[in-house]
């Protein structure tokens, strides 16, 4: 079988990590959470006072970008790698609304895209990667064999994450995760560096009214008839 590299795009929780787990267990490729990358940054800019509500000291946080270091780490027993910041799992951490509510902002800044885009792109340069973020297709893998391009209805991607969010004990509202998905879904799409637009050869999957064995049935089918059309 030929190796390949899938890029999975979409807007915020259309179930892309989803799908891209799932894909990348049953192909034995390596999974990157490119989002967790940039949530990753955001926490760091959280942590030393760098961006609240009412801040955000952008030129500072550029100046520290040498020295956050993010690493992924194979965890067995979940089947998927851990993000790392500057050596320690914040995998959890990481997904918090308030994290979701400040991502977008630091995900805006150029420098910060080149930092991960640059090392996103080692990830996958012996191919066998599955990659889900916004510019996967557009500008880290421009290349990609195979992009998908995954959508759903606003409130159907809320009520999953809400799903989530309160099933693992966090304290939150339908209506404020509706707005923050909404909020960086307008952001994600009008920044000037690499805003999140459907490649022109990306094939789109609107998911709303699918479970997740349908959608990977579907997508697996994509994906073994592209890698057989390459042979
Ligand atoms: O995928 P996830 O929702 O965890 O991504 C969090 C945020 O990180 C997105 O809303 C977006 O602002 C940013 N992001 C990005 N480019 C990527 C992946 C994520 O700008 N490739």
């Amino acid at each position: 079988m030929k190796d390949i590299t899938v890029a999975i795009d979409g807007f915020s929780s259309t179930g892309k990590s989803t799908i891209a787990k799932q894909l990348a267990k049953k192909l034995e490729y390596v999974y990157v959470d490119s989002g967790a990358m940039y949530r990753a940054v955001t926490l760091y800019a959280m942590q030393h006072q760098l961006i609240s509500n009412t801040f955000f000291y952008k030129d500072k946080l550029i100046s520290v970008l040498d020295i956050i270091s993010l690493k992924f780490k194979f965890n067995t027993d979940l089947g998927f790698a851990e993000i790392y910041l500057n050596d320690i799992n914040v995998e959890k951490e990481i997904r918090n609304i308030e994290v979701s509510e400040f991502v977008s902002k630091v995900a805006e800044i150029s420098e910060v895209r080149r930092k991960l885009v640059e090392q996103q792109q080692q990830f996958g340069t012996n191919k066998r990667v599955v990659m889900d973020g916004r510019d996967i297709g557009t500008v880290v893998f421009p290349n990609a064999e195979l992009k998908i391009f995954m959508n759903a209805s606003a409130k159907k991607r809320a009520q999953r994450r809400f799903e989530e969010l309160t099933k693992r004990g966090d304290k939150v509202t339908f209506d404020e995760i509706l707005k923050n998905i909404e909020y960086r879904d307008y952001i994600d799409s009008t920044r000037k560096d690499s805003p999140l637009i459907k490649a022109n050869d990306a094939i789109e999957i609107d998911n709303s009214e699918m479970t997740i064995d349908e959608q990977f049935e579907k997508i697996y089918t994509i994906v073994i008839n592209k890698i057989n059309s390459l042979k």
